[in-house]
Protein backbone atom coordinates (compact mmCIF):
# COMPACT_ATOMS: atom_id res chain seq x y z
CA UNK A 1 0.00 0.00 0.00
CA UNK A 2 1.19 3.18 -0.52
CA UNK A 3 2.14 5.47 1.70
CA UNK A 4 -0.21 8.68 2.40
CA UNK A 5 -2.85 7.42 0.74
CA UNK A 6 -5.30 4.76 1.73
CA UNK A 7 -5.22 1.13 0.13
CA UNK A 8 -6.80 1.14 -3.26
CA UNK A 9 -10.93 -0.16 -2.63
CA UNK A 10 -12.78 -2.23 -5.15
CA UNK A 11 -14.84 0.36 -7.05
CA UNK A 12 -18.42 1.05 -6.65
CA UNK A 13 -20.57 -1.42 -9.12
CA UNK A 14 -17.52 -4.20 -8.47
CA UNK A 15 -20.27 -7.24 -7.82
CA UNK A 16 -19.76 -8.43 -3.85
CA UNK A 17 -17.02 -5.79 -3.44
CA UNK A 18 -17.48 -2.64 -0.75
CA UNK A 19 -18.16 0.89 -2.59
CA UNK A 20 -15.24 3.16 -2.98
CA UNK A 21 -13.30 4.40 0.07
CA UNK A 22 -15.23 1.96 2.34
CA UNK A 23 -13.72 -0.44 4.55
CA UNK A 24 -14.50 -3.59 5.66
CA UNK A 25 -16.04 -2.47 8.87
CA UNK A 26 -17.74 0.71 7.18
CA UNK A 27 -15.84 3.14 8.31
CA UNK A 28 -15.27 5.88 4.83
CA UNK A 29 -11.72 7.02 4.18
CA UNK A 30 -11.28 9.72 1.97
CA UNK A 31 -9.25 7.99 -0.31
CA UNK A 32 -7.26 10.80 -2.67
CA UNK A 33 -4.30 11.18 -1.58
CA UNK A 34 -3.12 7.78 -1.82
CA UNK A 35 0.46 9.05 -2.91
CA UNK A 36 1.34 13.15 -3.11
CA UNK A 37 3.41 12.34 -5.97
CA UNK A 38 1.18 13.58 -9.41
CA UNK A 39 2.35 11.61 -11.86
CA UNK A 40 1.81 8.31 -9.41
CA UNK A 41 -0.98 8.57 -9.72
CA UNK A 42 -1.27 7.77 -13.30
CA UNK A 43 -4.50 7.16 -15.09
CA UNK A 44 -6.58 7.11 -11.98
CA UNK A 45 -9.65 9.47 -12.71
CA UNK A 46 -10.41 9.98 -8.75
CA UNK A 47 -7.13 11.48 -8.00
CA UNK A 48 -7.80 14.89 -10.29
CA UNK A 49 -7.84 17.41 -8.12
CA UNK A 50 -11.50 17.69 -6.29
CA UNK A 51 -13.99 20.28 -5.61
CA UNK A 52 -13.72 21.26 -1.78
CA UNK A 53 -17.10 21.33 -1.45
CA UNK A 54 -17.94 18.43 -2.60
CA UNK A 55 -17.91 15.23 -0.09
CA UNK A 56 -19.73 13.61 -3.40
CA UNK A 57 -16.57 10.85 -3.58
CA UNK A 58 -16.11 10.49 -0.24
CA UNK A 59 -18.46 7.35 0.61
CA UNK A 60 -20.00 8.31 4.28
CA UNK A 61 -19.70 5.98 7.50
CA UNK A 62 -22.82 4.51 7.99
CA UNK A 63 -25.44 6.12 11.05
CA UNK A 64 -24.60 3.49 13.11
CA UNK A 65 -20.92 3.17 13.29
CA UNK A 66 -20.57 6.77 13.64
CA UNK A 67 -22.83 7.01 16.10
CA UNK A 68 -20.74 4.04 17.71
CA UNK A 69 -17.23 5.79 16.93
CA UNK A 70 -18.82 9.28 18.14
CA UNK A 71 -19.65 7.32 21.64
CA UNK A 72 -16.29 6.26 21.84
CA UNK A 73 -14.74 9.08 21.18
CA UNK A 74 -15.90 11.47 23.26
CA UNK A 75 -15.50 12.21 27.13
CA UNK A 76 -17.63 12.84 29.98
CA UNK A 77 -17.63 16.88 29.24
CA UNK A 78 -19.20 15.79 25.50
CA UNK A 79 -15.70 16.56 24.55
CA UNK A 80 -14.52 15.08 20.76
CA UNK A 81 -11.62 15.91 18.28
CA UNK A 82 -12.53 17.87 15.20
CA UNK A 83 -10.09 20.95 15.45
CA UNK A 84 -6.69 18.96 14.43
CA UNK A 85 -3.17 21.43 14.62
CA UNK A 86 -0.30 19.77 12.37
CA UNK A 87 2.84 20.96 13.34
CA UNK A 88 4.67 20.20 10.11
CA UNK A 89 8.58 20.35 11.49
CA UNK A 90 9.93 21.46 14.98
CA UNK A 91 12.66 23.91 13.41
CA UNK A 92 11.71 27.31 13.18
CA UNK A 93 13.85 30.65 11.72
CA UNK A 94 12.78 32.61 14.81
CA UNK A 95 13.56 32.11 18.75
CA UNK A 96 11.11 34.20 20.52
CA UNK A 97 11.49 34.91 23.94
CA UNK A 98 7.99 33.06 25.11
CA UNK A 99 8.75 29.93 23.40
CA UNK A 100 12.64 29.27 23.25
CA UNK A 101 14.66 30.32 26.87
CA UNK A 102 18.00 30.77 25.30
CA UNK A 103 17.86 31.97 21.97
CA UNK A 104 18.57 28.85 20.28
CA UNK A 105 16.65 28.17 17.09
CA UNK A 106 14.91 25.41 16.90
CA UNK A 107 16.32 21.96 14.84
CA UNK A 108 13.92 19.68 12.94
CA UNK A 109 12.65 16.44 15.30
CA UNK A 110 15.06 13.70 14.85
CA UNK A 111 12.92 12.00 12.60
CA UNK A 112 10.09 13.37 10.99
CA UNK A 113 6.89 12.30 9.13
CA UNK A 114 6.64 12.60 5.78
CA UNK A 115 4.52 14.88 3.59
CA UNK A 116 2.45 11.22 2.23
CA UNK A 117 2.47 10.22 6.28
CA UNK A 118 0.79 13.48 6.82
CA UNK A 119 -1.90 12.98 4.67
CA UNK A 120 -2.75 9.82 5.34
CA UNK A 121 -2.69 10.48 8.98
CA UNK A 122 -5.32 13.50 8.18
CA UNK A 123 -6.98 11.15 5.78
CA UNK A 124 -8.00 8.80 8.87
CA UNK A 125 -8.37 11.17 11.79
CA UNK A 126 -11.01 12.61 9.37
CA UNK A 127 -12.85 9.13 9.14
CA UNK A 128 -12.24 7.51 12.68
CA UNK A 129 -11.92 10.58 14.72
CA UNK A 130 -14.58 12.65 12.93
CA UNK A 131 -11.78 15.91 12.34
CA UNK A 132 -13.34 18.35 10.09
CA UNK A 133 -10.61 21.50 10.72
CA UNK A 134 -7.08 20.96 10.24
CA UNK A 135 -4.33 23.57 10.83
CA UNK A 136 -1.20 23.87 9.62
CA UNK A 137 1.69 25.01 11.65
CA UNK A 138 4.88 24.08 13.32
CA UNK A 139 7.67 25.42 14.06
CA UNK A 140 7.52 27.25 11.62
CA UNK A 141 5.88 25.46 8.71
CA UNK A 142 6.81 27.68 5.06
CA UNK A 143 10.84 26.67 6.47
CA UNK A 144 9.31 22.97 5.67
CA UNK A 145 9.73 22.25 1.99
CA UNK A 146 7.18 19.30 3.12
CA UNK A 147 4.66 22.60 2.94
CA UNK A 148 4.66 22.45 -0.63
CA UNK A 149 3.39 19.02 -0.92
CA UNK A 150 0.80 18.64 2.27
CA UNK A 151 -1.04 22.18 2.09
CA UNK A 152 -2.62 21.31 -1.21
CA UNK A 153 -2.92 18.07 -0.84
CA UNK A 154 -5.19 18.98 2.41
CA UNK A 155 -7.13 21.64 0.55
CA UNK A 156 -8.35 18.57 -1.78
CA UNK A 157 -9.64 16.83 0.94
CA UNK A 158 -13.53 17.40 2.14
CA UNK A 159 -12.28 19.33 5.71
CA UNK A 160 -14.51 22.44 6.61
CA UNK A 161 -11.36 24.23 6.88
CA UNK A 162 -8.00 24.45 6.00
CA UNK A 163 -5.74 27.35 7.82
CA UNK A 164 -1.98 27.94 8.57
CA UNK A 165 -0.37 29.75 11.18
CA UNK A 166 2.85 30.99 10.31
CA UNK A 167 4.95 33.98 11.72
CA UNK A 168 5.14 35.92 7.71
CA UNK A 169 8.59 35.65 7.23
CA UNK A 170 8.26 33.59 4.19
CA UNK A 171 4.48 34.81 2.74
CA UNK A 172 6.45 36.60 0.04
CA UNK A 173 8.60 33.67 -0.87
CA UNK A 174 5.66 31.22 -1.09
CA UNK A 175 3.03 33.61 -1.92
CA UNK A 176 2.46 31.48 -5.39
CA UNK A 177 2.78 28.22 -4.03
CA UNK A 178 -0.41 29.44 -0.76
CA UNK A 179 -2.39 31.29 -3.49
CA UNK A 180 -2.79 28.55 -5.88
CA UNK A 181 -3.52 25.78 -3.28
CA UNK A 182 -6.50 28.37 -2.79
CA UNK A 183 -6.59 28.84 0.75
CA UNK A 184 -8.26 30.64 2.56
CA UNK A 185 -6.93 31.50 6.37
CA UNK A 186 -3.60 32.32 7.34
CA UNK A 187 -2.79 33.61 10.85
CA UNK A 188 0.02 35.58 11.18
CA UNK A 189 1.90 35.44 14.55
CA UNK A 190 3.11 39.69 15.08
CA UNK A 191 4.09 41.13 18.69
CA UNK A 192 4.98 44.10 17.55
CA UNK A 193 5.03 46.82 14.39
CA UNK A 194 8.12 48.40 16.30
CA UNK A 195 10.95 47.20 14.07
CA UNK A 196 13.53 47.22 17.31
CA UNK A 197 10.89 45.63 19.52
CA UNK A 198 10.17 42.58 16.83
CA UNK A 199 13.75 41.62 16.74
CA UNK A 200 14.15 41.71 20.42
CA UNK A 201 11.47 39.55 20.76
CA UNK A 202 11.51 37.06 17.81
CA UNK A 203 15.84 37.44 18.05
CA UNK A 204 15.52 36.90 14.40
CA UNK A 205 13.74 37.79 11.42
CA UNK A 206 12.53 41.35 9.38
CA UNK A 207 9.68 43.15 10.29
CA UNK A 208 8.89 45.10 6.77
CA UNK A 209 9.31 41.37 4.89
CA UNK A 210 6.69 40.05 7.13
CA UNK A 211 4.16 43.43 6.64
CA UNK A 212 4.81 42.72 2.73
CA UNK A 213 4.28 39.25 3.11
CA UNK A 214 0.51 39.91 4.66
CA UNK A 215 -0.38 42.83 2.39
CA UNK A 216 0.86 40.43 -0.97
CA UNK A 217 -1.83 37.60 1.08
CA UNK A 218 -4.68 40.15 1.78
CA UNK A 219 -4.54 41.19 -2.31
CA UNK A 220 -5.10 37.69 -2.92
CA UNK A 221 -8.29 37.60 -1.06
CA UNK A 222 -6.60 35.72 2.01
CA UNK A 223 -8.51 36.15 5.33
CA UNK A 224 -5.25 37.08 7.40
CA UNK A 225 -5.88 36.94 11.13
CA UNK A 226 -3.16 38.44 13.39
CA UNK A 227 -2.31 36.68 16.69
CA UNK A 228 -0.21 38.95 19.71
CA UNK A 229 1.32 38.30 22.72
CA UNK A 230 1.11 40.82 25.22
CA UNK A 231 4.04 40.83 27.09
CA UNK A 232 4.04 44.08 30.22
CA UNK A 233 7.97 44.51 29.73
CA UNK A 234 7.98 43.79 25.39
CA UNK A 235 5.04 45.40 23.97
CA UNK A 236 2.50 46.77 26.14
CA UNK A 237 2.97 50.07 24.46
CA UNK A 238 1.58 47.82 20.70
CA UNK A 239 -1.67 47.04 21.91
CA UNK A 240 -3.45 50.17 20.82
CA UNK A 241 -1.11 50.49 17.25
CA UNK A 242 -1.51 46.61 16.84
CA UNK A 243 -5.27 46.67 17.07
CA UNK A 244 -5.65 50.25 14.70
CA UNK A 245 -3.35 48.40 12.18
CA UNK A 246 -5.68 45.84 12.18
CA UNK A 247 -8.90 47.75 11.58
CA UNK A 248 -7.56 49.91 9.25
CA UNK A 249 -7.07 46.70 7.41
CA UNK A 250 -10.06 44.06 8.17
CA UNK A 251 -7.95 41.89 10.06
CA UNK A 252 -9.00 40.57 13.57
CA UNK A 253 -6.46 40.77 15.84
CA UNK A 254 -6.18 37.88 18.41
CA UNK A 255 -4.53 38.40 21.94
CA UNK A 256 -3.12 35.22 22.84
CA UNK A 257 -2.43 35.60 27.00
CA UNK A 258 1.09 34.17 28.06
CA UNK A 259 0.91 30.73 28.16
CA UNK A 260 3.03 29.09 31.11
CA UNK A 261 4.80 26.59 28.59
CA UNK A 262 8.36 25.70 28.71
CA UNK A 263 10.83 27.98 30.67
CA UNK A 264 8.08 29.95 31.44
CA UNK A 265 6.53 27.60 33.95
CA UNK A 266 8.86 28.43 36.12
CA UNK A 267 7.43 31.54 36.74
CA UNK A 268 9.60 34.77 37.29
CA UNK A 269 9.45 35.90 33.59
CA UNK A 270 5.67 34.74 33.35
CA UNK A 271 5.15 36.95 36.69
CA UNK A 272 6.70 39.62 34.93
CA UNK A 273 5.09 40.05 31.47
CA UNK A 274 1.58 38.57 31.94
CA UNK A 275 -0.84 40.41 31.15
CA UNK A 276 -4.69 39.36 31.33
CA UNK A 277 -7.72 39.79 29.81
CA UNK A 278 -8.80 42.62 31.87
CA UNK A 279 -6.04 44.91 31.59
CA UNK A 280 -5.86 44.34 27.88
CA UNK A 281 -9.56 45.44 28.30
CA UNK A 282 -8.78 48.62 30.11
CA UNK A 283 -5.99 49.61 27.67
CA UNK A 284 -8.44 49.41 24.49
CA UNK A 285 -10.89 50.93 26.45
CA UNK A 286 -9.13 53.84 26.64
CA UNK A 287 -9.35 54.45 23.20
CA UNK A 288 -12.49 52.27 21.45
CA UNK A 289 -15.66 51.59 22.69
CA UNK A 290 -16.43 47.90 22.70
CA UNK A 291 -19.12 45.09 23.63
CA UNK A 292 -18.21 41.11 23.73
CA UNK A 293 -19.67 39.31 20.85
CA UNK A 294 -20.56 35.80 20.15
CA UNK A 295 -17.81 33.22 19.36
CA UNK A 296 -18.57 29.71 18.21
CA UNK A 297 -18.89 27.33 20.99
CA UNK A 298 -15.34 25.44 20.30
CA UNK A 299 -14.08 28.59 20.10
CA UNK A 300 -10.74 29.51 21.77
CA UNK A 301 -10.90 33.31 21.81
CA UNK A 302 -13.51 35.94 23.21
CA UNK A 303 -14.41 37.94 20.97
CA UNK A 304 -15.21 41.70 21.05
CA UNK A 305 -16.76 43.93 18.02
CA UNK A 306 -15.72 47.50 17.85
CA UNK A 307 -18.90 49.18 16.74
CA UNK A 308 -18.03 50.32 12.85
CA UNK A 309 -14.86 49.41 12.83
CA UNK A 310 -14.21 45.49 13.57
CA UNK A 311 -13.43 43.13 16.01
CA UNK A 312 -10.41 41.26 17.92
CA UNK A 313 -10.44 37.78 20.24
CA UNK A 314 -8.65 37.19 23.08
CA UNK A 315 -7.24 33.86 23.70
CA UNK A 316 -7.89 34.03 27.23
CA UNK A 317 -6.19 30.77 28.40
CA UNK A 318 -5.77 32.08 32.36
CA UNK A 319 -8.61 34.47 32.66
CA UNK A 320 -11.59 32.68 30.88
CA UNK A 321 -10.30 28.97 30.50
CA UNK A 322 -11.70 27.28 27.48
CA UNK A 323 -10.47 23.63 28.38
CA UNK A 324 -14.02 22.25 29.10
CA UNK A 325 -14.88 22.73 25.35
CA UNK A 326 -11.61 22.25 23.79
CA UNK A 327 -11.85 19.81 20.41
CA UNK A 328 -8.47 20.25 19.57
CA UNK A 329 -5.85 17.94 18.44
CA UNK A 330 -2.27 17.75 17.97
CA UNK A 331 -0.45 15.91 15.32
CA UNK A 332 3.83 16.30 16.14
CA UNK A 333 6.13 16.60 13.44
CA UNK A 334 7.54 13.50 14.54
CA UNK A 335 4.17 11.69 14.65
CA UNK A 336 2.71 11.92 18.03
CA UNK A 337 -0.50 12.95 18.83
CA UNK A 338 -1.42 15.13 21.90
CA UNK A 339 -4.92 15.18 23.16
CA UNK A 340 -4.08 18.65 25.73
CA UNK A 341 -1.33 21.16 25.38
CA UNK A 342 -1.33 21.06 29.11
CA UNK A 343 0.11 17.34 29.13
CA UNK A 344 3.27 15.77 28.58
CA UNK A 345 1.72 12.51 27.44
CA UNK A 346 2.07 11.62 23.42
CA UNK A 347 0.64 8.63 21.55
CA UNK A 348 3.08 7.40 18.78
CA UNK A 349 0.84 7.32 15.21
CA UNK A 350 4.01 6.36 13.15
CA UNK A 351 3.77 2.20 13.52
CA UNK A 352 -0.30 2.53 12.50
CA UNK A 353 0.45 4.10 9.18
CA UNK A 354 1.72 1.18 7.93
CA UNK A 355 -1.24 -0.53 8.79
CA UNK A 356 -3.96 -1.64 6.31
CA UNK A 357 -7.18 0.32 7.02
CA UNK A 358 -9.20 -2.12 9.06
CA UNK A 359 -6.15 -2.31 11.47
CA UNK A 360 -4.67 1.14 11.23
CA UNK A 361 -9.17 2.70 12.10
CA UNK A 362 -8.98 -0.16 14.84
CA UNK A 363 -5.89 1.01 16.35
CA UNK A 364 -6.87 4.72 16.22
CA UNK A 365 -10.31 4.70 17.68
CA UNK A 366 -7.91 3.41 20.60
CA UNK A 367 -5.43 5.44 20.45
CA UNK A 368 -7.97 8.66 20.37
CA UNK A 369 -9.57 7.66 23.44
CA UNK A 370 -6.30 7.33 25.40
CA UNK A 371 -5.62 11.25 23.86
CA UNK A 372 -9.20 12.57 24.83
CA UNK A 373 -8.23 10.87 28.26
CA UNK A 374 -5.15 13.37 28.44
CA UNK A 375 -7.41 16.48 27.94
CA UNK A 376 -7.68 18.73 31.51
CA UNK A 377 -11.00 19.25 32.87
CA UNK A 378 -10.71 23.18 33.39
CA UNK A 379 -7.97 25.07 32.92
CA UNK A 380 -4.51 25.08 31.27
CA UNK A 381 -1.86 23.62 33.69
CA UNK A 382 1.27 24.61 32.06
CA UNK A 383 3.82 22.08 31.07
CA UNK A 384 7.31 21.69 30.58
CA UNK A 385 7.28 21.34 26.76
CA UNK A 386 7.16 24.47 24.10
CA UNK A 387 5.00 24.94 21.39
CA UNK A 388 6.86 24.50 18.53
CA UNK A 389 7.50 20.78 19.57
CA UNK A 390 3.63 20.21 19.73
CA UNK A 391 2.12 23.12 17.01
CA UNK A 392 1.28 25.98 18.22
N1 LIG B 1 5.96 29.61 13.71
C1 LIG B 1 4.55 29.77 13.62
C2 LIG B 1 4.13 31.11 14.17
O1 LIG B 1 4.98 31.85 14.67
O2 LIG B 1 2.94 31.41 14.07
C3 LIG B 1 3.72 28.66 14.27
C4 LIG B 1 4.17 28.14 15.58
S1 LIG B 1 4.03 29.22 16.95
C5 LIG B 1 4.55 28.15 18.23
C6 LIG B 1 2.28 29.33 17.15
C7 LIG B 1 1.77 30.36 18.10
O3 LIG B 1 2.10 30.00 19.42
C8 LIG B 1 2.33 31.75 17.89
O4 LIG B 1 1.25 32.63 17.68
C9 LIG B 1 3.03 32.06 19.17
O5 LIG B 1 2.95 33.41 19.47
C10 LIG B 1 2.30 31.19 20.16
N2 LIG B 1 3.05 30.88 21.39
C11 LIG B 1 4.20 30.18 21.52
N3 LIG B 1 4.56 30.09 22.82
C12 LIG B 1 3.62 30.76 23.53
C13 LIG B 1 3.41 31.02 24.93
N4 LIG B 1 4.26 30.59 25.85
N5 LIG B 1 2.32 31.71 25.29
C14 LIG B 1 1.44 32.15 24.35
N6 LIG B 1 1.57 31.94 23.03
C15 LIG B 1 2.65 31.26 22.62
Amino acid sequence: MPVGGVKKKPGVGDAGQLPLGVTQNGICIPYRHRSLGGGRSGGDSRSKAPDRNSSSDVVPISAFRRGILAAMITDIHGRTFRNLRISLTAACNYACTYCVPNGKKLVPAESELSADHIVRAVSLLMAVGGVEKVRVTGGEPLLSPKVDAVLPALMRLPLQDVGLTTNGQFLLRKADMLIGSGIRRINVSLDTLDPRAFREIARSGDLATVLAGIDRMAAAGVQIRINMVPMRSANLDQVLPMLEYCLDRGFELRFIELMKMGHLRAGNQFNRDFLGMDELLETIGSRYEYARTDAPFDSTSVRFEIPGRGVFGIIANESEPFCASCTRLRLSSDGRLFGCLSSLRSHDIRPLLALPDGEAEAALVAVLGNALADKQPVRFQGEVTVMKFIGG
